[in-house]
């Protein structure tokens, strides 16, 4: 899934960029509230992160405002380094779905995305499911029936976009918008690697089980029980 953070402070930013890199998600930053702007209504994103002091023509409240007004429905968590609780209400009235006080944990940060990145389409607490295939994206479980799966981060990436997608075909270029960030040199061939790898994992060693991955060629890819 792909993160566009829209924080001032440098190495805040770049942190929050790097830490959640590792934990398999791309992440783009910008450094001002115009172009924060641009990025978050552009449905190439999942997720924004977004501090509330920025430089340019508005604050993140007012952003955030801003974003919901124009009808984008993109998950926002905001950031602020003042914690009291008329500041929380503020943000939240203006649209934010979360709020996270400055100095936050990485480990508190990145359970509040990946449960904003949870909320929408199909889950059962932690767990998001096609066919037998379960994955967790608390623990990074993934199992098919009772086997256990092991994937890489970007795999695990991969897989998370696919299933936020299910039931729907998603070319190349939706793949490489959503699980790879703007600094990566990614041609289209790679996602035919990855998804090569993954099907090596899900479907490959299940021949007994319907295959979950399909391609349709000339469109790109879909995750379900049916093609
Ligand atoms: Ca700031």
């Amino acid at each position: 899934m792909r993160i566009v953070v829209v924080e001032d402070e440098v190495k805040i930013a770049q942190a929050i960029k790097r830490g959640l890199e590792l934990k398999g998600y791309a992440v783009d930053v910008v450094y001002d509230a115009d172009s924060g702007l641009a990025h978050a209504v552009d449905p190439d994103y999942d997720l924004v992160i977004l501090d509330r002091m920025l430089p340019g023509s508005m604050d993140g409240t007012e952003l955030c405002r801003r974003v919901r007004a124009e009808g984008g429905s993109v998950p926002i968590l905001m950031l602020t380094a003042r914690g009291t609780l008329g500041d929380k209400v503020e943000g939240l009235n203006s649209g934010a779905d979360d709020y996270l006080v400055k100095p936050f944990s990485f480990d508190e940060l990145t359970a509040r995305v990946k449960a904003l990145l949870r909320r929408p389409p199909h889950h059962v607490g932690t767990a998001m499911k096609v066919g037998d295939l379960s994955v967790d994206t608390a623990t990074y479980k993934v199992k098919r029936g009772e086997q256990d799966i092991k994937l890489s981060s970007k795999e695990f990436s991969l897989l998370e976009y696919l299933l936020h997608s299910q039931g729907r075909v998603v070319t190349k270029d939706m793949i490489i918008t959503h699980v790879w960030d703007g600094d990566a040199l990614v041609l289209p061939n790679t996602v035919e690697v990855y998804i090569g790898y993954l099907r090596n994992k899900i479907d490959r060693p299940f021949p007994e089980r319907p295959p979950l991955i399909h391609t349709l060629r000339g469109f790109g890819y879909k995750l379900g029980e049916q093609a």
